[in-house]
Order: structure tokens, then sequence, then C-alpha cells
């Protein structure tokens, strides 16, 4: 028998966060992983505070930035592995009205935090209209974030690598198979969909797929037209993601593998080859809003979902309102409330 402060299923940005929230307290967690590649490892790994398509923002965007590092810093002091890569984003511009919309969201607020003034000509990439600089922006290296979690959790016994199963869980008793917990979160990104504690949770999965190339000259940089493109190790870039919000098959789309191959084609000239073809799909929910709070039923059993299309940027923000709410019963602010739609 074993008895943990928290047992939280699934095993994203949203599991991880909040597991570091809570280790950073002090509190013991079980997480089950059932070792599938979720929206998070397969995502970019950007942390981008713009709409890349219309150049606005989000609320508290340069705050939850501020969150994600030092939750990241903290990660590196418990595992060693530095996941922060520091490579800003640059927007290739698709024509020169675009550009003129940059430049003019680049002086007023809230904007001008985030957008840079200077239009760049960028190395190796077509760029005729140029190209601007997202400051705040930068990567986290994926892998590594999910490696370094693998180390502090392994270490500690508190990761199983199992399918989390509904039949072996005695609600009542707040026990799963021999493991008795103080509260239970889901965060099973769009699987959540189908969980029986949180019917009619408004997760709608947005399907994407990315790629992984090899480039006749490799690109040094991290750029964004109309998708993002970045070195890897070993010679190899990431290209991705599509969006796709009726496509719901467990399979590469060709469809996608299509748009992405054109996309790059459009501002790289030079030969490449597709290595490798990924997709998840991510929790999106329709204002856009996480989807955080407790069973109606079973007070202890929690939801931890809807992070959508930005899961590093918002995820480790809503991991603490979460962690707060747990610990101290400080309330979950409405807007990120699970059950807001039924009000
Ligand atoms: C192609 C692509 C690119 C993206 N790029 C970015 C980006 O650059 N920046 C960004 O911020 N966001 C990006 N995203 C979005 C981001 O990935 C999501 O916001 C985030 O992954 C959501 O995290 P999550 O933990 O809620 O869900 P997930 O990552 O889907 O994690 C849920 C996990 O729970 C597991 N699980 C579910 N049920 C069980 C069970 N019963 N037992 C055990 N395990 C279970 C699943 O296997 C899954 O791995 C991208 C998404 C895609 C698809």
């Amino acid at each position: 028998m074993k008895k943990v402060d928290t047992l939280i299923v699934g095993d994203g940005f949203a599991a991880m966060f909040l597991s570091l929230e809570l280790l950073a307290k002090g509190k013991t967690v079980a997480l089950y992983s059932e070792q599938r590649k979720g929206a998070s490892r397969v995502s970019a790994g950007m942390v981008n505070p713009v709409v890349l398509k219309k150049f606005t923002t989000f609320d508290n965007a340069l705050p939850q930035i501020e969150k994600l590092r030092s939750v990241l810093s903290y990660l590196l002091e418990l595992s060693g592995v530095d996941t922060i890569v520091e490579q800003p984003l640059h927007r290739i511009f698709h024509d020169a009205r675009e550009k003129t919309l940059w430049l003019e969201k680049a002086t007023q607020e809230p904007l001008s935090t985030f957008l840079s003034e200077e239009i760049i000509q960028l190395p190796g990439v077509l760029n005729p209209h140029g190209s601007g600089k997202v400051l705040h922006s930068f990567r986290v290296d994926v892998e590594a974030f999910f490696f370094a979690m693998e180390v502090v959790l392994g270490s500690r016994d508190m990761l199983f690598c199992e399918h989390f199963s509904y039949d072996e869980l005695h609600a009542d008793q707040s026990c799963y198979k021999d493991v008795y917990f103080t509260n239970l979160v889901f965060a099973q990104g769009h699987h959540g969909a189908l969980n029986p504690f949180f019917p009619n949770l408004h997760i709608h999965p947005n399907k994407g797929h990315h790629l992984k190339v090899r480039l006749d000259s490799p690109v040094d940089l991290l750029v964004k037209k109309k998708h993002f493109l970045f070195p890897l190790s070993e010679g190899y870039h990431y290209y991705g993601g599509t969006y796709d919000r009726t496509e719901r098959m467990e399979k590469i789309d060709e469809k996608a593998v299509g748009q992405l191959t054109e996309g790059l084609k459009e501002f790289y000239a030079q030969d490449f080859s597709v290595e490798e073809v990924g997709f998840g799909f991510r929790p999106t929910v329709r204002d856009r809003r996480p989807l955080l709070g407790a069973s109606k039923e079973y007070p202890n059993f929690y939801v931890f979902n809807g992070l959508g299309a930005r899961g590093l940027l918002n995820g480790a923000w809503y991991a603490q309102v979460l962690s707060d709410h747990l610990l101290t019963g400080k309330e979950i602010p409405l807007h990120a409330r699970w059950e807001r739609f039924d009000f």
C-alpha cells in the first residue's frame, strides 16, 4: 500500500507542470503515464506571446512567461537538465501589408512589449518583405523536458508507466489499485472528453501534424511563416504544425503532410527530405481558456485540461492556480472553471 497527496492521470505539460508545482511545496505525487505520444511530446516547444496571424496577444502573457521560466529553472535545479533554448522567434512577412501592420502594432500597447520595430532580412530563407522579431519568445527543448521530468519523478518513485484504468479506481475510498490518495487530478488532454467523472467536458480535439526534415543547407534560426521551422540535433529540423478541427483518425493524414511540404517550399528554396511525420491532438476549448476544478460528485477529484494550442505558455501558470486551490483552497477564477459553460 502506498499513500500520496495527489494522484495525477496523464503525462503531458498539464500533468508535469502540476507535479512540479506540488513537489516544490513538499507534496508527494503518483503520476500515471500510458507512454503514448500525446500533444505535448510532438509539440514545437514554442513559447510565443503573439498570435502571428493577426498580431494580437493574450491576457497575462508576460507574467505567464516569467512563471514558466521560474518553473524551468526549478526543473534544472532538480534534474541538472537545461530545457530552455534561447532562440527568439522571427516572423517572415507574407507581403508589404503585413509588414505595415506589424510596424503599426509595434508602436502601440499591448503589442509594443512583444513586437520589435526593427525589420530584419534573415539569411538562408526567402523573406523579400523582411521579418520581425518576437520579443520575450523562446523555445523549450521538448525531448529534454520530458527526459528531465522522468529523471525527477522516476528517482522519487512517483512515476507509474501504465494506463490508468477507471475500472480499478475505488472512488469512495480514494484508492487506485493499492495507492491511496488525498486528491486525484485528471490531466488527460483530448482523452479527457471521455472521462466519466467530468461528463460534457468542453474539449474539442484539434489535430496537428509536424515534419522532421533534413535541409540541404541547415537554417540556424527559429522562423515562422505558415508554420515554425527550427533546428533539432543531428542536422534535423522541425517544421509544424497544422490545425484541423474535423480530422479525428489516429493516423497520418497525407493532406496535412502536403500542406506542410508546400508551406516549407514557400520560404526555403533548396531541396529537403521528409524523414518523419508526427501528429497529436490539441485539447482546445471554444473560448480558448483552460478547464480546471472539482468533480460535482467527488470533491477530491479534479480536472486540469483545455490548454489548447499554448500548453507551454499557460500550462505552468494554471498549474499554480490549481495547486493553490488544492493546497490552500484559493478560488479558481471563473474564466478557468470547467463548469463555466453550464452557468
Ligand atoms: C503539432 C503540435 C505542435 C504544437 N506546438 C506547440 C508549441 O509550440 N507551443 C505550445 O505551447 N503548445 C504547442 N502545442 C499545443 C500543446 O501541445 C498542448 O497545449 C499541450 O500538449 C496540452 O497538454 P496536455 O497535458 O493537456 O495534453 P497531452 O499532451 O495530450 O497529454 C495528455 C496525456 O495523458 C495521457 N493519458 C490520457 N489518459 C490516460 C490514462 N488513462 N492513463 C495514462 N495516461 C493517460 C495521454 O496519453 C497523453 O499523453 C502543439 C500541439 C501540436 C499537436
